[in-house]
């Protein structure tokens, strides 16, 4: 990454935790900084104005998703728990043994008469027989990720919603890997609600939403989550940030622009650093289907005497497993059975950023 590691001393292989705010979008929240907006709940001119450019931003997640109603949030996490905690549904909840934290947990402190958490195979692929026997069953919601944050597993999305619509079930799908990375239809996909975050992408932390059907959002408006001021559709009280949606909106923009390119960096970023692994590590595997190029998550036979990750983070910021869960063992590896008595595993992300240089693996031959 340009001057990270002059300024850091060290390698940023970690763009799947967080990525560095574009300076465009920066630069497009500068600007709505320097015009001192005024709170866009506000019915004044300066109100207004703000609220204008929030809907603005607005419109470039609709447009790209191709869906009606959009709850700006503080990230993914909350829009995961707008979806899941529904407080006056109930039934059956199905969900996978791979999902983030910010569903699973939500998800097991949800209003349900049952939580069914669907494993995996080695690959980290959902186990869709099983899936579609609770379908079947029709559960109050389904809830499946669209791209593993650990592994980079994509799950069979739009078929699952096939089913789900099939059924007249509901289906929550986090994208927040995802999105920005590759072309989501929610309509096309029968997704009902959506969750994406901006700082995946380019663009501010702190900033989320939920992407909802008409349906899930009557759904969720029976009973807020939260009380206060003017809520947004009636479910999330408290002033929109201004400056952090039009970053959001400006992220997405790029995104969508910068798509095919991105992608074929880090396919070619992913790609030499796999070349340079196999060299130093002959025993290395990926965990993890290989269709993913933005995460590399690896097993390393582990050595007597030499601790891999001391001497990788002597170099590298990357991830063992979710920066979410840092320290403790990863559930998603332990659900795809990885040996990690044997093996230390390693997952470097990449992005925009990511040079070629950064995955030479030079500093650790020296
Ligand atoms: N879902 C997934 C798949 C994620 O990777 C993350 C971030 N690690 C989250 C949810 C939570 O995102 P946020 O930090 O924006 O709340």
């Amino acid at each position: 990454m340009d001057g990270f590691q002059e300024e850091h001393g060290l390698i940023y292989l970690d763009s799947a935790a967080t990525s560095f705010c574009d300076p465009l979008v920066v630069q497009a929240m500068d600007d709505v900084y320097a015009q001192k907006l005024g709170n866009p709940r506000a019915s004044h001119k300066s109100g207004v104005k703000a609220l204008s450019l929030i809907l603005e931003a607005e419109d470039v997640l609709k447009k790209h998703l191709n869906e009606e109603y959009v709850i700006w949030t503080s990230g993914a996490t909350e829009a995961n728990n707008i979806a899941i905690l529904c407080p006056t549904c109930t039934g059956k909840l199905v969900t996978c043994t791979t999902e983030h934290k910010s569903v699973l947990l939500p998800c097991q402190h949800a209003p349900q008469d049952n939580l069914v958490c669907i494993g995996v195979d080695e690959n980290g692929l959902i186990n869709m027989k099983e899936l579609e026997k609770h379908i079947k069953d029709k559960p109050r919601l389904v809830s499946i990720m669209f791209v593993n944050n650990e592994t980079g597993t994509r799950q069979p999305v739009a078929e699952i919603g096939k089913l789900c619509k099939k059924h007249g079930v509901l289906f929550h799908v986090d994208a927040t890997s995802a999105f920005g990375k590759l072309p989501i239809d929610m309509k096309a996909m029968n997704i009902d609600m959506l969750t994406i975050a901006g700082h995946k992408i380019y663009g501010p932390q702190g900033v989320g939403a939920l992407l909802l059907s008409k349906k899930a959002l009557q759904i969720i408006q029976k009973k807020p989550l939260m009380y206060g001021g003017v809520p947004q559709h009636g479910i999330r009280p408290g002033t929109t940030p201004t400056v952090l949606c039009v970053g959001f909106g400006k992220a997405v923009q790029l995104a969508y622009e910068r798509m095919q390119a991105d992608y074929e960096h880090v396919c070619k970023v992913r790609d030499t650093l796999w070349k340079n692994l196999k060299k130093m590590f002959p025993g290395v595997h990926k965990n993890g289907i290989d269709d993913w190029p933005y995460i590399l998550n690896v097993a390393i036979p582990k050595k007597e005497n030499v601790d891999l990750h001391t001497l990788f983070s002597q170099y590298y910021l990357f991830s063992g497993g979710s920066a979410c869960s840092t320290g403790k063992p990863s559930h998603v590896l332990s659900s795809m059975k990885v040996d990690i008595d044997n093996y230390d595993c390693f997952r470097f992300s990449f992005g925009r950023y990511t040079t070629l240089k950064d995955v030479s693996l030079d500093p650790l031959r020296t």
